[in-house]
This record gives structure tokens, C-alpha cells and sequence, in this order.
């Protein structure tokens, strides 16, 4: 089987894709999210989705938490709304790091939960991801996860689980949206 590392943001999202991808794959989550502010909820989100990693026995690597850098990534862009070009410089981070993981760990693929979003465009992050597949010579998988009820499907997986489900995207930015 080959192996795949699946950058996710958190239990709600991650629950419905890893499931879908773990009948194809071995999967590995990795949870690399620098964006995500204050640190008392970046720790809420990692540690309900390890909770639900170690429950299936799933692999979830954590990547560094350097939120100053990713500040300085988007300076310039605290005003841009939801989906805007702020979010499309914050995919592109989220997914390099996955992408430089995976191709230097002997991955055969990286990809994300993030297109379940119905707040985020598959067209922007499979297009980031595509590139970032050529960067570092490692596969990508295109998706958009919300499609054929996928959003609607992770909501409920994430309701019977009980998790935590936050109120707003991740960065400081996002909290008054
Ligand atoms: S709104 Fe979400 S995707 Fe956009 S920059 Fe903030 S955390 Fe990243």
C-alpha cells in the first residue's frame, strides 16, 4: 500500500477524508498548522484530533508550531477577507511544509483535508498543490472533499464523536469573520 501524508487542521475536518483514503492508503496525518491563534486553541484542535488518531490507531506527526513566521508570510494581508489572497499565501504554507515532509520521509503521496471546507476553494488549493507535487517531485491528490456530501457526512461523523467543533477558521484574522 502506499503511503500518504494528509495535512489536516483539525477532528472535524480530518474524521470523513482520512477514512475515505485509508481504504487506498497508509495514511499518516500531519498536523501543521502555524495559523492558528491564540496557542490555547491550536492546542485544543491538536489534541482532539490526537485523541481520535491514537482511538483508530492512526500515525499524526506534529509539525513545528512557528506562528511568527507565518504572521510574517502574511503581512500586508490582515485586512483580506475569508478566501481571499491572505488565505490562498496560508494554504500554500500549510501544504509546502507538507509537501517538504513527505517528499523527505519517503511519502509516495501528500494531499489535505482542507477542500471539505465549504468556505474554501478546491480550485485554489488543488492548483497550489499541483505545483508544490512538481516542486518536490512527490504525487498530489486533487480533491474537493464537500463534493457528493462530503461536508455534510463529516459533520455528522464529527457530531457522533462528540468533537470539538470551532467557531471560526484559525488565525487572528478569521476570528472576527
Ligand atoms: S482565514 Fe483561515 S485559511 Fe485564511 S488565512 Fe486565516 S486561517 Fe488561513
Amino acid at each position: 500500500m502506499k503511503k500518504l501524508l494528509l495535512h489536516t487542521c483539525c477532528a472535524p475536518c480530518a474524521i470523513y477524508v482520512a477514512m475515505k483514503l485509508k481504504e487506498d492508503y497508509k495514511v499518516t496525518l500531519f498536523f501543521y498548522n502555524s495559523n492558528i491563534y491564540p496557542e490555547t486553541e491550536y492546542l485544543k484542535r491538536y489534541n482532539e484530533i490526537k485523541k481520535w488518531a491514537e482511538k483508530e490507531k492512526i500515525v499524526m506527526i506534529q509539525g513545528e508550531f512557528d506562528q511568527e513566521n507565518w504572521f510574517s508570510k502574511v503581512k500586508g494581508l490582515e485586512q483580506e477577507p475569508e478566501g481571499g489572497v491572505r488565505c490562498a499565501v496560508c494554504y500554500k504554507k500549510r501544504l509546502e511544509e507538507t509537501a517538504k515532509y513527505a517528499s523527505e520521509n519517503d511519502f509516495h503521496i501528500f494531499t489535505t483535508t482542507l477542500t471539505i471546507s465549504p468556505h474554501k476553494k478546491a480550485s485554489i488549493i488543488n492548483s497550489i498543490g499541483l505545483k508544490l507535487s512538481e516542486d518536490y517531485n512527490i504525487e498530489f491528490i486533487e480533491a474537493d472533499w464537500k463534493k457528493q456530501d462530503g461536508f455534510k457526512k463529516a459533520c455528522e461523523l464529527s457530531r457522533q464523536q462528540g468533537f470539538y467543533r470551532q467557531e471560526y477558521c484559525g488565525c487572528k484574522f478569521s476570528i472576527r469573520e
